[in-house]
């Protein structure tokens, strides 16, 4: 009996959690929390990723997501905080701010850039980067049950 109860429950769980479709899904990701940065005052704010670039009324600041130094060796690295920055649309080249200073930017190696690149990514919250994991997988089984639906 308890083994029919546990069953029920995990089928009702399951059944909800597939319900959704996938335009609800990409609403939910679409509205998660990310770190914003001010161009000029370098202050961050969390926002909904859907809120994109934006100005912020009182300070005329421009803010823009945030990327993420993961190299160990950053110079704007302190203690284990992430290295948060923004790049402008005109900056993208350059990477990471801080790492910048210590590069030869001029003369440095394809095999050099290339490290320095792959240290740079946009930044998750934690929390978002959990969430976002299981909305992959939720989108994933929507695709799925949407596959089986189409054949039916
Ligand atoms: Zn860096």
């Amino acid at each position: 009996m308890r083994c029919a109860i546990l069953g029920l429950a995990v089928f009702i769980v399951a059944g909800c959690s597939k319900t959704r479709t996938r335009d609800e899904i990409f609403t939910e990701r679409a509205g998660l929390p990310q770190v914003f940065m001010g161009l000029k005052t370098g202050k961050q704010i969390v926002a909904p990723a859907s809120k994109g670039v934006f100005v912020d009324p009182e300070t005329k600041d421009e803010f823009w997501p945030t990327m993420e130094c993961t190299n160990p060796d950053c110079p704007g690295r302190k203690g284990s905080e992430p290295v948060l920055f923004v790049v402008p649309r005109a900056e993208v080249n350059r990477g990471c701010p801080h790492c910048s200073k210590t590069r030869n930017l001029k003369n440095e190696s394809s095999s050099d850039k290339a490290k320095y690149a792959s240290f740079v990514s946009p930044y998750e919250l934690p929390e978002t980067k959990a969430r976002l994991k299981e909305l992959s997988n939720e989108t994933k089984l929507a695709a799925e049950r949407d596959a089986r639906n189409q054949r039916k």
